[in-house]
């Protein structure tokens, strides 16, 4: 078990953590150099001498740790963890009795009172993302609890942070029970796709992105031309062509888009010959579309939120409005835009700024037909609105 460490939080900050802000910040520390290791449990008081909380140090992006409990006794055990996993369990009963939907989020970091670390499940397998240090130092404990409270094919595990040397030879993904087989066949809504939980980073599909797929599906795309960008393994394309799109355009940079989105309509059993899947960098694409004359009745666009090519960097926050801008061009007037992006930059008042901007500058009009942020499994605190990073708006092209 990891030393417990005595911290004064600065004045300025006590509120905030008495009210349940989970991130610990450098600067809220005034003793800051006892803390020697990542993993160390922190006993958070005030200027009087009060307790305020229990936190971890694990360091990640602008933070130094996450808060774990508002009682000081607790132990930071197996016994501490298993109780957060049952909870987070029960908060997913109905995704688990839901036949139609095999693969979601069953613990989302600071949502779930465990920043740091989110476990996805994929149709009997756990998937546990580790994104710092800190966190990973309690990874035996985790596991029992995990192993305690469910019943698990097998267990996977992604890492996600600088190891500084650590750990280097504690591989990524397979943890133990059975190895799932690749690909495993997960259903969303009832459409299938192929998941790759030992190949790299990333598993095949986005699971926050859940509620949009399935209302393009139902509501948008029956007899609609669709253009989907940044589009990776082709996801919403796959719902686009299911709901009666007359075709789908997927283009993404990455080579391996063109395989990985083939094998999404084919476990789908949609003939892959009747839509495009094109390699290229989706600036280009549109100058192409343009030359082209090439209109569409819906446009996704859901760009990383930040990139480098060989030949630009985009960044969300700077690049947005243009590339809504692009997109508005070759849009059919009643066209649809599905604008997303999961940039924890900026808020949705700013994004509704940035379409408001992008049409205005082209001359156009144009209507907000829904929003959607995350969905139910991907749970948040009202006291940590950067945790809810995703903000897609589905615009309706009028001039
Ligand atoms: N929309 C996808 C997820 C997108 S992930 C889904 O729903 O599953 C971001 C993708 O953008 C990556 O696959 C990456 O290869 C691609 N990408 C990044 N920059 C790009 C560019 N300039 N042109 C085309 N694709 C790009």
């Amino acid at each position: 078990m990891m030393q417990e460490i005595d911290l004064r939080v600065k004045p300025d900050f006590v509120r905030a953590y008495k009210e349940g802000y989970p991130l610990i910040s450098k600067e809220s520390i005034v003793n800051l150099d006892k803390v020697k290791e990542e993993g160390a449990v922190l006993n958070l008081f005030d200027e009087k001498g009060k307790f305020i909380l229990k936190a971890y140090h694990g360091m990640q992006n602008k933070g130094y740790g996450w808060a774990l409990s508002s009682k000081q006794g607790e132990k930071i055990d197996s016994a501490f963890f298993t109780k957060k996993l049952k909870s987070a369990l029960e908060y997913r009963k109905e995704f688990f009795e839901n036949e139609n939907t095999t693969a979601f989020r069953v613990l989302n970091g600071e949502g779930d009172g465990l920043g740091g670390l989110t476990i996805d499940y994929f149709d009997g397998y756990y998937l546990l993302t580790w994104y710092s240090l800190g966190i990973y130092e309690f990874k035996s404990e985790i596991l029992k609890a995990l192993k305690a409270s469910t019943e698990y094919k097998g267990i996977y595990q992604k890492k996600r942070f600088d190891s500084k040397g650590k750990y280097l030879n504690e591989k990524d993904d397979f943890i133990c029970g059975t190895e799932a087989p690749a690909p495993i066949i997960v259903k969303e809504n009832n459409v299938n796709f192929a998941i790759y939980l030992d190949d790299g980073a990333m598993v095949g599909v986005f699971l926050d992105q859940r509620d949009v797929r399935k209302t393009i599906r139902d509501k948008y795309a029956k007899n609609k031309s669709v253009l989907n960008t940044f589009s990776y393994t082709g996801a919403f394309s796959i719902f686009a062509a299911l709901g009666g799109s007359t075709k789908t355009t997927s283009v993404d940079l990455a080579k391996r888009s063109l395989p990985k989105t083939t094998e999404q309509f084919k476990v789908n059993e949609i003939d892959v010959d009747k839509q495009d899947i094109i390699v290229d960098d989706v600036f280009n694409y549109f100058k192409y579309a343009v030359k082209k004359n090439l209109l569409f009745d819906m446009v996704v666009l859901d760009p990383p939120s930040f990139a480098r090519s060989k030949k630009r960097t985009f960044s969300a926050s700077k690049d947005y409005v243009n590339l809504l801008k692009e997109a508005i061009q070759i849009t059919n007037k009643g066209g649809i835009i599905v604008a997303s992006t999961n940039s924890a930059n900026f808020s949705m008042m700013t994004f509704s700024d940035f379409i408001s901007r992008a049409f205005k500058e082209l001359n156009g009009k144009y209507k907000i037909k829904e929003r959607f942020s995350l969905p139910k499994d991907f749970r948040v605190l009202d006291k940590f609105k950067e945790g809810n990073y995703l903000k897609v708006v589905f615009i309706e092209k009028l001039k």
